[in-house]
């Protein structure tokens, strides 16, 4: 963990909720009082219908890879793992998310559209947990 040399998130009161679930193998993002969506990214009002009545929840950590991109450049502290897959995930209750796709057998090329995936808690340094998704085994 000590030598982790990615960029870092850096949580911000409105984000603060988010990357503390995540510490705790959690999945936290908000839900609309007033509409019931889900959205992510975190932020005080609902992107759908602009209300503030807005409550975090912890979802499943499932979800669909929606689009996704194979980076075979290594870029700073990527040099060791390329190729790699930088996806936008669909989760099963709506909102999108940016993520990487790990743990994709036999290799990142494999990587498809629609494929089941869910999440991977991958904590980087003590402060910080990447969330991450893998192919849904079994
Ligand atoms: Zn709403």
């Amino acid at each position: 963990m000590a030598d982790y040399n990615k960029p870092l998130p850096m949580p911000t009161p409105e984000t603060q909720e988010f990357w503390d679930g995540l510490k705790r193998e959690e999945l936290r993002i908000q839900q609309c009082q007033d509409c019931n969506q889900h959205y992510f990214y975190p932020r005080s009002f609902c992107p759908h219908c602009h209300s503030t009545n807005v409550e975090w929840t912890t979802v499943s950590g499932k979800g669909t890879v929606e689009t996704f991109v194979i980076n075979h450049r290594a870029m700073g502290g990527w040099a060791e793992e390329v190729p790699y897959v930088v996806a936008v995930v669909s989760l099963e209750e709506g909102p999108r998310m940016l993520t990487n796709i790990i743990n994709i057998e036999p290799d990142p090329e494999h990587v498809q559209v629609d494929m089941p995936v869910e999440i991977v808690y991958d904590a980087v340094t003590d402060e910080i947990t990447l969330a991450k998704f893998q192919p849904v085994t079994g």
